[in-house]
């Protein structure tokens, strides 16, 4: 028996090789001509610079993120640069620095010392956080989270648009709670894992030469254009070639849902997207001294054009979540004016013009996380149409869109599979 994986996202990668570990027979393929999908590095001909396709962030409680890159051979500690959980808050409508300071515990004493807390904050305001646990299934985070507090502006709008790509007004609040379980629920959950050497070079590099090593066959180029999964020979079809399935083949659908829709498989999907914008400015960070020894750096940003920036080798990135309806018409130095703020107000710097600029709005960078998506349009890996399974960060895992969530889906369709064909 062979299984077929379709699509190199996270997920299709993290499924190979997972399965490839089970001893499986695997071949993958891919619609691009490179893997990684929405997790990839690329080198950027206008900014001659390698820019991620997103700015990505890891936390210490991604624990599916970590045994993923140990099975790869990754160096984390090399990988990564784990900041100190020192969260700076740049509020650009009233000019002040502000911001938390979490420290390591698990127990978040940080909230009972005004030094590590908000400005303007008790340690009261911060149990509205605990409402969320208590919360609907039906409930999105402003149902249940007293939305005129300081605390709301400042962290928990921030962490809903970072954790869920969603308005505050529409994410679930149940999902929202279900993260922060889990980074609360760590030991240094809450650090920030900040990527030194482009997502390419950590998530996909390492799966390619371990999945090649064990003779996977990786076709790129190959979009599945049809499924013939109703006659007595199912079939995959390509562009350029078309699979009849053996009976005890398996295939794993690693697509995101669009395309789920596209192919018609018979499955409910969420039809909703929210988009990220991204903001990747070439600067020579060479003439500041001050700023160029804080690198990697990132500051979170209220009352701008973007919620997030990240200061990098050469660069500053900015970040917008649920940027469905950003105006994107001169963007690039409207922002960059948010830019110069911000780094004055941390740095007490004055940055002069970038050098070079690219924006990139990923359409379709997540689902729309609201309650009805999130509980009622997630399938399960196993489906309905024998010998087919989902993987994909859109897919039941019970956590939010992402890395963490696209990783844990490739391994757990690898173990069904794994369960199922058991004595086959
Ligand atoms: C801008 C941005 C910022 C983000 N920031 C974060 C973050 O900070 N932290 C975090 O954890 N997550 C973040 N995410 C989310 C994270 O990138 C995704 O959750 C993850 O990469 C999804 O992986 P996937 O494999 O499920 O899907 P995808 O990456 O979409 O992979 C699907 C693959 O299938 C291929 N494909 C599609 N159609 C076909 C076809 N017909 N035939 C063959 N192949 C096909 C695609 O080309 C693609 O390679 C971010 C996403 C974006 C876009």
């Amino acid at each position: 028996m062979k299984v077929y994986v379709i699509g190199a996202g996270l997920a299709g990668l993290s499924a190979s090789v997972y399965l490839t570990q089970a001893g499986f027979e695997v071949i993958l393929f891919e619609s691009a001509g490179h893997a990684g999908g929405r997790c990839r590095s690329f080198e950027d001909q206008h900014l001659e610079l390698e820019i991620d396709n997103g700015n990505h962030l890891i936390l210490g409680a991604n624990k599916d993120i970590f045994s993923y890159l140990s099975l790869l051979g990754v160096d984390i500690d090399h990988a990564f640069r784990i900041l100190p959980p020192e969260f700076h808050i740049v509020d650009l409508q009233n000019q002040f620095v502000d911001g938390i300071n979490t420290g390591n515990a698990r127990i978040p004493w940080w909230i009972f010392n005004k030094n590590q807390r908000l400005r303007n904050t008790s340690w009261v305001d911060y149990l509205d956080l605990l409402k969320l646990f208590f919360a609907r299934k039906t409930s999105a985070v402003t149902d249940v989270i007293n939305t005129r507090k300081p605390v709301f502006k400042k962290l928990i709008e921030p962490l809903t648009l970072a954790i869920m790509n969603t308005p505050a007004n529409q994410a679930s609040a149940k999902v929202l709670a279900t993260a922060l379980g889990r980074i609360f629920g760590y030991k240094n959950g809450f650090l920030p894992f900040v990527s030194q050497q482009g997502l390419s070079k950590i998530f996909v590099q390492p799966a390619l030469q371990l999945l090649r090593s064990n003779k996977v066959s990786i076709f790129f180029n190959h979009m599945l254009k049809e499924l013939i999964i109703d006659q007595e020979k199912p079939k995959l079809i390509f562009a350029n070639r078309v699979i009849d399935l053996d009976p005890r083949d398996r295939v794993v659908l690693a697509v995101p849902p669009n395309i789920i829709q596209k192919l018609n498989f018979p499955t409910i999907y969420p039809n909703e997207y929210e988009s990220i914008l991204n903001g990747h400015y070439k600067v020579d960070l060479n003439l500041f001294p001050k700023i160029n020894a804080d690198i990697p750096k990132m500051i979170g940003v209220i009352g701008g054009l973007s919620d997030w920036l990240f200061i990098k080798q050469g660069m500053i990135s900015t970040t917008k979540s649920a940027a469905n309806n950003v105006d994107v018409t001169d963007y690039a130095n409207k922002n960059w004016v948010n830019v110069q703020q911000t780094v004055q107000l941390l740095y007490g710097i004055t940055l002069p013009e970038f050098l070079k600029s690219r924006i990139i709005v990923e359409k379709r960078a997540t689902f729309l996380q609201n309650p009805h998506n999130c509980f009622n349009n997630r399938p399960e890996a196993k489906t309905h149409v024998p010998n087919f399974y989902l993987a994909g960060d859109w897919t039941n895992t019970g956590l939010p869109v992402t890395i963490e969530g696209a990783i844990l889906s490739g391994k757990s369709v690898a173990k069904l599979i794994a369960q199922e064909c058991i004595g086959q």
